[in-house]
């Protein structure tokens, strides 16, 4: 049997993100994190545009659609975050704190496809100060309840951390913060930045995982299982309470088998002591007909089932309803996944199933 460090070193390690195209806001460049990100820019030889705002990028290059957002997809975006009002994060968390918006990956099914529309780009914000302060605002008003800030609902911000530094700021920030916590997930393994950070157990990182299956079909562009589960490994390390979250949860031919090697691959990688404070959420695979449409143009050639005829379709608060599973196939999935997680990991809990 391979071990994780023998499988990672099997193939070559997924390379950090470096952009094709920066732009900035003038006004991005009054802030120390602004300057950061241009000198590192230069450092790499990146050609730097200037942009009036961060959402009005209109000359990306590319002769067709799919041809602007693949660049658009290595393109960022460095600004100064106008909107300090945050959004509700439920069920995860009470809010989403704003550090950046958009994502270097290229995971078929992510919902980024249809809330950024035309805007795929990768936004970096410079004014990390004032988004705390918001974030202390948000607290102190919900106090003496604890409030807890997801970082990554539109972006997956550890693949972006060697450039903006942001989260190892909000970190040592919730680190102080006694009724404030910190989460966020990613699909990528490069958490070297954040291991040697003051966190207080404030702050709870979660991987994204899947079975070989999904991880395989639908996930270009990020980190590969065996390379998350050794950085899982080492933030339990540095003392991060840890979790999972298994999403999306697909059904497809040999799903059991799929989800049930995933949960055994996990609980043979992690060290027992992790066990106790371990968290998953479970989320199954919904779409709308918006998303539909679009995926089905950035990805032409995707395996994602789509078919509404197998679906149900559940009523959305906007108007825009989702197609989810219908409710026994969603019961098999939540019994199959809620029995193997309290087998293979007797003390973790598991936060929620969607
Ligand atoms: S890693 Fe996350 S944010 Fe990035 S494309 Fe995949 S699902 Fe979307």
């Amino acid at each position: 049997m391979s071990t994780t460090a023998e499988l990672i070193r099997s193939s070559t390690e997924t390379g950090i993100f470096i952009p094709e195209l920066v732009y900035f806001e003038p006004d991005a460049l009054l802030y120390p994190k602004g300057k950061k990100i241009r000198d590192w820019a230069n450092a790499q030889g990146l050609p730097i545009h200037m942009t009036t705002s961060h959402n009005r990028i209109t000359d990306l290059p590319g002769e067709s659609e799919l041809a602007k957002y693949r660049i658009a997809k290595r393109t960022l975006v460095v600004g100064v975050r106008k909107t300090l009002k945050f959004d509700t994060s439920k069920p995860s968390a009470e809010y989403a704190i704003p550090i950046a918006t958009g994502c270097m990956a290229h995971c078929h099914y992510c919902y980024l496809q249809t809330t950024l529309g035309a805007k795929p780009y990768i936004r970096i914000y410079v004014n990390t100060d004032q988004i705390m302060e918001a974030a202390a605002g948000y607290i102190s008003e919900r106090a003496p309840e604890i409030t807890r800030f997801e970082a990554a609902c539109t972006s997956d911000p550890v693949g972006l951390e060697h450039i903006s530094g942001s989260l190892a700021e909000l970190v040592e920030f919730m680190a102080d913060q006694e009724l404030g916590r910190l989460r966020f997930v990613t699909k990528f393994h490069h958490v070297d930045p954040l291991l040697g950070l003051r966190h207080n157990g404030h702050t709870r990182i979660r991987f994204s995982v899947n079975s070989d299956y999904v991880i395989k079909n639908f996930e270009p562009g990020t980190s590969r299982f065996a390379e998350r589960i050794e950085a899982a490994g080492k933030i339990a390390d540095a003392g991060y309470p840890l979790g999972f979250i298994i999403a999306p949860i697909m059904w497809y031919d040999g799903w059991q088998d799929g989800y049930y090697e995933l949960l055994e691959k996990l609980s043979r990688a992690l060290p027992r002591s992790v066990f106790p404070n371990l968290t998953f959420e479970l989320i199954q695979h919904r779409y709308t007909k918006t998303a539909k449409n679009v995926i089905l143009k950035r990805y032409p050639k995707t395996k994602l089932d789509m078919d509404e005829e197998t679906r149900k379709y559940k009523w959305g608060r906007w108007g825009q309803g989702k197609y989810v599973y219908p409710d026994e196939q969603a019961g098999l999935l939540k019994d199959f996944l809620y029995t193997h997680i309290a087998e293979k990991f007797p003390e973790a809990s598991v936060d929620y199933f969607t």
